[in-house]
């Protein structure tokens, strides 16, 4: 199959793409996103052999608008209508109990789904012509970088998939927030551009972060994110250690720092969403190079950063 590449004035093709029971990734605000039919069980299959994804790892489910959450959801709680009137369209996933007619296939066999409406003009037109909504999980190969660009999701998916919108790069350029409303305190399962002190604000609610919960969700697994090469996570006091022992390694530093001949620095922004948006882009890049390893100067440890922090801990080499 050849992978067709889509302007943002093709949409209607995208649209057929889908009808047709094919996957066609899109943009979305966060990363692009690998869309089937949500309604299309054959379709939806296709995500799971494109990516090499474990058929028990949950797909989010992405809607037009607010009123059709119904479609989906047995029962909505007052907090997370409050949260879809603010935060939708947004970064912000949410968790509920599913509709018995739900497929398995889209849950991975729980008894709950995963719901967002994303905030990007191409995937919201797609969905709205397409009447239904689609399955999108990052559109990249399993376990491997989330993409933000066309050419990454080019680089693991060509050839495997019916077509790409090209729509730029992503303007969050990390994956969404993801929020469990099914316990009686919503609890964050992955962090995201929308922040637990966001969410308090809005429920008037302390919520809680559950990082390592057990549910066996990608989202959750240890190792994620990760690019080809390997990647270690350390202060710039190590970086400036280690690197006279190295003879040809990428250098991601936000901190001011004297350039040796065997390395490669590549400057990242000290804003938190400059980085998170320059953050998989800069590891695409270095893949694409010969280095052997790649060196990360950890972040500052403020709560802002929480989200660049777990997806560089899941990134690096354990
Ligand atoms: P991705 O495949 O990168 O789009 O990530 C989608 C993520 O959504 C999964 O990895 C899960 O972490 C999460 N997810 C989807 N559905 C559920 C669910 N029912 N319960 C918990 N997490 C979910
Ligand atoms: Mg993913």
């Amino acid at each position: 199959m050849k992978t067709k590449v889509l302007k943002s004035n093709q949409i209607d093709e995208a649209v057929s793409f889908l009808k047709n029971g094919e996957l066609v990734a899109l943009p979305t605000e966060t990363v692009y996103g690998l869309a089937a039919d949500a309604t299309n069980e054959k379709a939806v299959s296709k995500i799971f052999s494109a990516k090499g994804r474990p058929s028990d790892h949950p797909l989010i489910i992405h809607l037009d608008s607010v009123d059709k959450i119904i479609d989906w959801v047995e029962e909505i709680p007052d907090s997370a209508k409050k949260l879809a009137d603010y935060f939708w369209p947004g970064p912000l996933t949410m968790i509920f109990q599913k509709k018995k007619p739900v497929s398995d296939l889209i849950t991975g066999g729980l008894e709950t789904i995963a719901l967002r409406v994303p905030k990007h003009p191409i995937a919201l037109t797609v969905i709205k012509k397409l009447g239904s909504a689609v399955a999108a999980p990052s559109a990249n190969a399993h376990k491997r970088t989330s993409p933000t660009k066309p050419e990454h999701v080019l680089k693991t998916l060509s050839g495997k998939i019916a077509a790409i919108v090209d729509g730029g790069s992503c303007s969050i350029g990390l994956e969404s927030t993801i929020i469990d409303m099914t316990r009686a305190v919503p609890v964050i399962l992955r962090p995201g551009a929308i922040t637990r002190v966001m969410i308090e604000h809005v429920i008037n609610t302390h919520i809680q972060e559950q990082l390592e919960h057990q549910q066996k969700v990608p989202g959750n697994m240890a190792i994620h994110y990760q690019p080809e090469k390997p990647l270690f996570l350390i202060s710039m006091e190590e970086i400036k250690r280690r690197v006279s022992q190295e003879k040809n390694v990428a250098i991601m530093h936000h901190s001011d720092i004297l350039k040796t001949k065997n390395a490669t620095y590549y400057k990242m922004p000290k804003n938190k969403a400059e980085y998170a948006r320059s953050l998989y882009e800069t590891l695409y890049r270095i893949d694409s190079t010969d280095v052997d390893k790649i060196f990360v100067e950890k972040p500052a440890s403020h709560n802002k950063w929480f989200d660049i922090h777990d997806r560089l801990y899941r990134a690096s080499s354990k």
